[in-house]
C-alpha cells in the first residue's frame, strides 16, 4: 500500500517500528499533490518547505525519545475558511483574496499540539455555500474517483484531498451538511459533531447557530482520533461545551450488533431518492439484520419542511454575518472612488459570487419588517417542532439510518443552473443541522464502477462515542459487503 493511503493507526505503527518516518510520508503527499491537484483544485495554499520541515522537526522529536502524541503523523490539510498561523484564509472568495488572518483558530492549535502537521488550505465553495463546490471563486474541485464528477460541497476540497491521498484528514466545516455530503460523493468518512462540541473560533462564519467544524478521514477510527482532539471546551467560544467524548465500545466484539435498535425514517425510503441510493440501504439494512441489530420504520414527518427552515436561516444569519465585508477592513479594494455607499456596493458587487448574493438577498428580505414574523420567526418556531420530532424518533430507537445525499455524484455543470436542484442535495443532512445532532456518513463499498454511495448515522445530542461505536461496527459489516 501506498503510504499516503495509511490510516492514523497504520502511520504509527510505521513510526514504532521504524519502516516510516514523517519526511517519507510528507514527500509522498506533496508529490501526489504535485501530480495531481494542477486538474483536482483540491489544495487552494500550500507551502511545501514547511511541511518538509514540520515533519523533520517531528523525527527529531521521536529520535530523541519524545513519546508519541494522538496525531503524530498525521498530516492534516484544512478547509479555507479556518484561520491558520502563516496562510491566508479566502473563503474561496474574491473579496477575501490574499486576507491573512491574525489569529489560528483553536482546531488548528489543537491538531498541531496533538502532534499534527497541517499540509495547507482546501478550496471549498464560496463562504462554505454550495452543494458541489462550483461556487469557488477559484475554479470547481473534481471528484478524485471520476474527474467528470463534482465531489459534493462545500467542503468538496476536505473530502477530495483525502481520497486523493493528499493528506491524512482533513478539517471541514458543516452548516447543511457541507462534511457529511462531500464524504459521501468521495467514499471518505465525515463527522459533523453535536453543536457546540467544537470550538469555531477561527472559523469564518456562515450561519452560526448551525456551523461545525468536523474530520473528514479514510475511516471511522481516523474521524474519532481527530474529533477527540479538536473537541472540548474553548473559552473563546462562548457556545463551545464542556463535553468531551469517550470511546466506548459497543460489543467487544463488533461482528454483532445485537440488542441495537436502527430507526430507518421511512420519508427517505421513498420517492425522491435515487434508485442506486435506495439500493444501498436496502442492502446496509439487511446487513444490519443479519448482525442481529432490530431495523425499525420511524417517522420524522417534518422532513419535507426542512429545506425552507434552514434555507430561511441559515440565509438570515448569513445576511448578518457577511456584513462585514465591506472592503475596507478584511480583503483587497477591489474599486475605488465614489462616495462611501458606492464603494460598499461596489466592491459587495464585484467581490461576492451569484450564490453569496442570493443568500444575502433572501436573509436580509426574511428579516426585514413586515416579513420578519411570516418566515424568519416561523422558520424558529419550526426549527424547535423538527427538534421534537428526532426526540420523538429516538424515544422508538439508538440510532437513525439514512442515506446522505438522495443521489450519487453528479456530473460537473449539471446542476448550476437550477440553485434548486442544488438545495435538494441537502434533503437528507439539514435536518439533523436543524436539530443540531451529531451524524456521521461513511462510505458503502460499491464495485469499481459504480458511483460511491454514503449512508448516514445520526444519535441523539452529545452521543458521539456510541455513534462511533455504531458506525465503526458498520464499516467493518460493510467492508466485507461490496454491493
Ligand atoms: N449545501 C448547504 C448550503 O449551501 C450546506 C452548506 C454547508 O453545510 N456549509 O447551505
Amino acid at each position: 500500500m501506498q503510504a499516503n493511503r495509511l490510516t492514523i493507526s497504520e502511520i504509527q505503527a510505521g513510526l514504532k517500528g521504524k519502516t516510516l518516518t514523517c519526511e517519507s510520508l510528507a514527500r509522498q503527499y506533496l508529490d501526489a499533490i504535485q501530480k495531481h491537484n494542477p486538474d483536482i483544485n483540491a489544495f487552494l495554499s500550500i507551502d511545501p518547505d514547511q511541511v518538509i520541515l514540520d515533519a523533520k522537526a517531528s523525527d527529531q522529536r521521536l529520535n530523541s525519545g519524545g513519546a508519541m502524541r494522538e496525531l503524530e503523523g498525521v498530516f492534516a490539510g484544512i478547509k479555507d475558511n479556518i484561520h491558520v498561523h502563516g496562510m491566508t484564509t479566502t473563503c474561496a472568495s474574491k473579496i477575501l483574496k490574499g486576507f491573512s488572518p491574525v489569529y489560528e483558530a483553536t482546531v488548528v492549535k489543537r491538531l498541531r499540539e496533538a502532534g499534527a502537521i497541517i499540509m495547507g488550505k482546501l478550496n471549498c465553495d464560496e463562504f462554505a455555500m454550495g452543494s458541489s463546490n462550483e461556487n469557488s471563486a477559484y475554479g470547481p474541485v473534481k471528484n478524485p474517483l471520476n474527474r467528470n464528477l463534482v465531489p459534493g460541497g462545500s467542503s468538496g476540497g476536505s473530502a477530495a484531498a483525502v481520497a486523493a491521498g493528499f493528506c491524512t484528514v482533513a478539517l471541514g466545516s458543516d452548516t447543511g451538511g457541507s462534511i457529511r455530503q462531500p464524504a459521501s460523493f468521495c467514499s471518505v468518512v465525515g463527522l459533523k459533531p453535536t453543536y457546540g462540541t467544537v470550538s469555531r473560533r477561527g472559523l469564518v462564519a456562515f450561519a452560526s447557530s448551525f456551523d461545525q467544524i468536523g474530520p473528514l478521514a479514510l475511516c471511522v477510527e481516523d474521524a474519532m482520533l481527530v474529533h477527540q482532539v479538536i473537541s472540548g471546551k474553548d473559552n473563546q467560544d462562548a457556545t463551545s461545551l464542556t463535553h468531551t467524548p469517550k470511546w466506548t465500545p459497543l460489543k467487544k466484539d463488533t461482528g454483532s450488533l445485537a440488542d441495537l435498535v436502527v430507526g430507518v425514517p421511512e420519508e427517505f425510503m421513498g420517492e425522491g431518492i435515487d434508485k442506486e441510493v435506495s439500493e444501498a440501504m436496502d442492502q446496509t439494512i439487511q446487513n444490519l439484520k443479519k448482525m442481529g441489530a432490530r431495523v425499525v420504520s420511524v417517522s420524522l414527518k417534518l422532513v419535507n419542511r426542512c429545506l425552507p427552515v434552514y434555507y430561511i436561516l441559515s440565509s438570515a444569519e448569513a445576511s448578518s454575518n457577511l456584513a462585514r465585508y465591506d472592503s475596507v477592513r478584511y480583503g483587497p479594494r477591489l474599486h475605488e472612488g465614489g462616495n462611501l455607499d458606492d464603494l460598499y456596493l461596489k466592491n459587495r458587487s464585484l467581490g461576492f459570487g451569484a450564490e453569496v448574493k442570493r443568500r444575502i438577498i433572501l436573509g436580509t428580505y426574511v428579516l426585514s419588517e413586515g416579513y420578519y414574523d411570516a418566515f424568519y420567526l416561523k422558520a424558529q418556531k419550526m426549527r424547535t417542532l423538527i427538534r421534537q420530532d428526532f426526540d420523538h424518533a429516538f424515544t422508538q430507537c439508538d440510532v437513525l439510518l439514512t442515506p446522505t445525499s438522495p443521489f450519487p455524484p453528479f456530473s460537473l455543470g449539471a446542476k448550476t443552473e437550477d440553485p434548486m436542484a442544488m438545495y435538494l442535495a441537502d434533503i437528507c443532512t439539514v435536518p439533523v443541522s436543524i436539530a443540531g445532532l451529531p451524524a456521521i456518513s461513511i462510505p458503502v463499498p460499491r464495485t469499481t464502477n459504480q458511483l460511491p454511495v454514503g449512508i448516514q448515522l445520526i444519535t441523539p445530542a452529545l452521543k458521539e462515542d456510541q455513534l462511533f461505536t455504531y458506525a465503526q461496527a458498520m464499516e467493518v459489516m460493510l467492508k466485507g459487503n461490496h454491493l
